[in-house]
């Protein structure tokens, strides 16, 4: 071979590698797209996250402060030693203990006979019970808080019935609920500051059925406390369209619901620590509580699920970050939000930064893309250059967001928000009632996300962000 031709060829092979390097397509680090590969072939080959989410809801409703909760808080630190996880713990989470109690019932007296209908119904989390026997009053229907506020006198000795349904014209499920919750959350002091005895709130969900929704409702310190409960989406109907055709509709409301003071809870707490910077932290998690009337599968025995899969991925294929990769399952987000803040709050914290903090609490649903940072593009950018890898598992896009209740105060710390976003259709068809069981999580959909999860927290534990 002659000197010209070697030149030629190496000439060639520059332009080459000249015009590999300018165009858009696979990028990062050679050992990082190993990792991710061997994290696709491990999770999909066993769908172990499933198993997690089923010893989670095995543990029962998990309503803060419950002996469930506390179940929940044990069974995962099992899991997390058996898993070989490091510095596994859990950090005391002062929390509410609210009971539903054995009794929840309304009855509507139907015109012109007065035959008993009884409605699906089920108390709101935080709710007052009612006396004993009940308290039976006129439903007045309304659309809003504004409204109740300019009914007046109209509202007085009623029960204030809130009807506007989750929009349907809203393709963002999460926006329809965020758009419709001020009934549930804040409607029983608007109705209690203007007489009303007590309100019943339209269930949030796109589906017409006859399971109730539950869910936080907050009490102003300045409004009388009022028995607030969830109606089914069937049953609204059936209640509304009764109003429109009779002057006066009467129901019977009785909850047996009470508060049950403050006791200690957990946060539970497992790592794989990192080779170089340990205490600079890439945090997954999910929240350990939930709703009662079914398992809180999807809300979120999914995302504890997740992110002890993530983290058990990444030891399962031998890797060892440069940061530490921390699974934590928050307990208390349904009703506020303390094990969030007790987190952040923790003595444990000092000398600890967090870089990157995950949340996992869309439902187990199928992946569709990654939500990374916000105006700050550092991180999104070092996960988009492994897109191509991720795009097999469902990652379409990956947009500035993420974010969650439990991993806020660590957000407004200066962590990188960060999150799996998923196909939230299905979502309200399940969330905070009794359909939200294991079997409503499908194994599959629920390994990738855990997939995507391992392979974000990798990416990030090791090139920072
Ligand atoms: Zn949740």
């Amino acid at each position: 071979m002659s000197r010209r031709t070697v030149r030629t060829i190496c000439a060639l092979a520059l332009a080459l590698i000249a015009a590999a390097c300018s165009r858009p397509g696979p990028g990062g680090s050679g050992e990082v797209r190993a990792a991710i590969e061997n994290l696709r072939e491990t999770g999909l080959a066993r769908e172990r996250a499933y198993a997690f989410l089923e010893r989670i809801t095995s543990a029962g409703p998990r309503l803060t402060g419950s002996a469930q909760a506390a179940a929940a808080v044990e069974v995962t630190r099992q899991i997390m030693e058996e898993l070989g996880f490091e510095r596994v713990h859990t950090e005391p989470v002062e929390v509410g203990h609210w009971v539903r109690g054995d009794v929840e019932r309304a009855v509507l007296a139907a015109p012109p006979s007065g035959t008993a209908v009884p409605l699906a119904v089920c108390a709101l989390g935080g709710s007052v019970g009612t006396p004993a026997a009940g308290l039976t009053a006129p439903v007045i229907e309304v659309r809003s808080l504004d409204e109740v506020a300019s009914l007046g006198e109209a509202v007085k000795g009623r029960i204030v019935f809130y009807n506007r349904p989750m929009d349907r014209r809203t393709p963002e499920p999460f926006a329809a609920y965020g758009a419709a919750a001020d009934q549930r959350v804040g409607g029983a002091s608007a109705a209690a500051r203007q007489g009303a005895v007590a309100v019943l709130v339209r269930s949030l969900t796109f589906r017409t059925d006859r399971y109730p929704h539950t869910g936080m409702l907050r009490y102003d310190p300045g409004a009388p406390r009022i028995p607030a409960a969830a109606v089914s989406t069937s049953d609204a109907d059936l209640l509304s369209a009764l109003l429109k055709k009779e002057q006066e509709v009467s129901v019977t409301l009785r909850l047996d619901c009470r508060d049950e003071g403050r006791v200690v809870s957990a946060n539970v707490v497992g790592e794989l620590t990192g080779s170089e910077r340990p205490d600079e932290i890439v945090l997954v998690g999910g929240h350990l509580d939930s709703w009662d009337l079914g398992t809180g599968a999807h809300d979120d025995a999914a995302g504890c699920a997740a992110a002890l899969e993530a983290v058990a991925l990444l030891k399962d294929i031998g890797a060892r970050p440069r940061r530490t990769v921390r699974a934590v399952l928050f307990m208390d987000e349904e009703f506020g939000g303390t094990g969030g803040r007790a987190y952040a709050a923790s003595a444990l914290r000092a000398g600890e930064r967090h870089l990157v903090a995950a949340e996992s609490d869309r439902g187990g649903f199928v992946p569709v893309g990654l939500a990374v940072g916000g105006r700050e593009a550092g991180a999104r950018t070092r996960v988009a250059a492994y897109a191509d890898l991720l795009r097999p598992l469902g990652v379409s896009f990956i947009v500035p967001g993420g974010g969650g209740v439990d991993v806020a105060p660590l957000i407004q710390g200066g962590a990188v928000p960060a999150a799996v976003m998923v196909n939230a259709q299905p979502y309200f068809d399940v969330h905070h009632s009794a359909l939200d069981v294991a079997s409503s999580v499908h194994p599959r959909e629920l390994e990738l996300q855990a997939v995507i999860l391992a392979a974000l927290a990798h990416i990030l534990a090791q090139e920072g962000i």
